[in-house]
């Protein structure tokens, strides 16, 4: 590709693209605000899956998403842990089905088995094996870190320039980083960035408190969605649990109470779930989840020439095949895949 592109944050997202553009070619320079990891990623809960999805083609996608995760792990090694998901909540499991999505009914006693210590199990549940977990932070670091691009951290962007109608570089404290091409994969904080350029991009304000325990004895795989909220365990043992308890439906555009005190709600949920488990809150993380208006990504070329974004929430998922449909349109081969999610939509 040979040309010099810029990435504007240093998430999952910009990560990932900066690793297939450096392997397509390009000059990459990351400019990140904070540290790299990101900033929803680094509070992410890392759940990989395909069966939350708002229509079929969201579906595709979400499942060529998972495919890319093992297209990176046959590059990269392991970097996903691929135990799969229980859910007891509503799931569209005919529809999955007819999908060709893997969907095992399990009984109670098959779910006691699989995560001791539960309270009360539900009569039937739902194991989605081809799911997973990522340490979504710091598979960010690691493909940035393997991408060979260059990293400035700290650096917030202040601008994007504009030169002739075409983008040539990102203006920061002291001067301009000079660029052929700018992707703005900043979360939720793109829309600052190319609005001004003349790139409507709506978010919805997506507030979530994270709680992480102590570690605790008890041992189990896959991810947990017992009604009301999602769980899994971390290598060290402790739980993970967001308080909101759907990713792609949850509403809530305002705390109801401070991230301490919904954590500690969440804890004692968790302690009524698995009552012989000692167990303390160790983090309330409080986190934003970048959400475009209508909850579907926004991806690809958009406004003056050479501006390109990536936003979008379920970014953990999405996260690896996003990497290789922005190189592969950036050297010139536009994505089918890509077509229902341009900026484009928002006018
Ligand atoms: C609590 C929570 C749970 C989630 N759970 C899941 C899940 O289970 N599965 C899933 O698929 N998705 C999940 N998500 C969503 C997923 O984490 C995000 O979609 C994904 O991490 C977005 O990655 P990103 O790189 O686009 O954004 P971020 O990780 O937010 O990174 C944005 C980057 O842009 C930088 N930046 C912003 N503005 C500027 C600027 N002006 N100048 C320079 N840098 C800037 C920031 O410093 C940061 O590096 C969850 C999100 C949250 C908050």
């Amino acid at each position: 590709m040979g040309e010099r592109v810029v990435i504007v944050g240093g998430g999952l997202i910009g990560a990932s693209c900066a690793y297939r553009l450096a392997q397509a070619g390009a000059e990459v320079v990351v400019v990140v605000a904070g540290a790299p990891g990101g900033a929803a990623t680094s509070a992410s809960f890392g759940w990989i899956n395909a069966s939350f999805y708002h229509d079929a083609h969201h579906f595709g996608l979400r499942q060529e998403a998972m495919a890319a995760w093992h297209r990176l792990e046959d590059e990269l090694g392991r970097l996903v842990d691929w135990s799969g998901c229980l859910n007891w909540e509503s799931v569209s499991v005919a529809e999955l089905e007819g999908f060709g999505y893997p969907v095992e009914a399990w009984t109670g006693a098959e779910l006691r088995e699989e995560v001791p210590g539960l309270e009360a199990v539900p009569e039937r549940a739902w194991f989605m094996p081809s799911e997973g977990v990522v340490e979504a932070a710091a598979v960010a670091r690691h493909l940035l870190e393997a991408s060979g691009a260059r990293v400035v951290s700290g650096c917030r962007v202040e601008r994007i320039v504009v030169e002739a109608g075409r983008v040539t570089g990102v203006a920061v404290a002291g001067g301009v980083v000079a660029a052929d091409r700018v992707l703005v994969c900043a979360g939720t904080g793109a829309a600052e960035l190319v609005e001004p350029l003349g790139v409507a991009l709506p978010m919805l304000t997506r507030p979530a408190v994270v709680l992480r325990t102590t570690p605790v004895e008890m041992r189990f795989a896959p991810v947990l969605v017992p009604g009301g909220m999602e769980i899994r365990q971390d290598a060290e043992g402790c739980l993970i649990a967001p308080t909101s308890p759907n990713h792609q439906a949850d509403a809530t555009e305002a705390l109801p109470e401070s991230a301490e005190a919904m954590a500690l709600a969440t804890l004692e949920r968790l302690r009524a779930m698995f009552p012989g488990v000692a167990m303390e809150m160790a983090e309330a993380r409080l986190a934003w989840r970048p959400v475009p208006g209508d909850g579907l990504p926004v991806v690809g070329a958009c406004g003056p020439e050479g501006l390109w974004l990536a936003v979008m929430h379920s970014g953990v998922t999405l996260g690896a095949l996003m990497g290789e449909l922005v190189a592969a349109e950036m050297g010139g081969a536009v994505q089918e895949l890509l077509a229902p999610y341009r900026a484009a939509r928002f006018g």
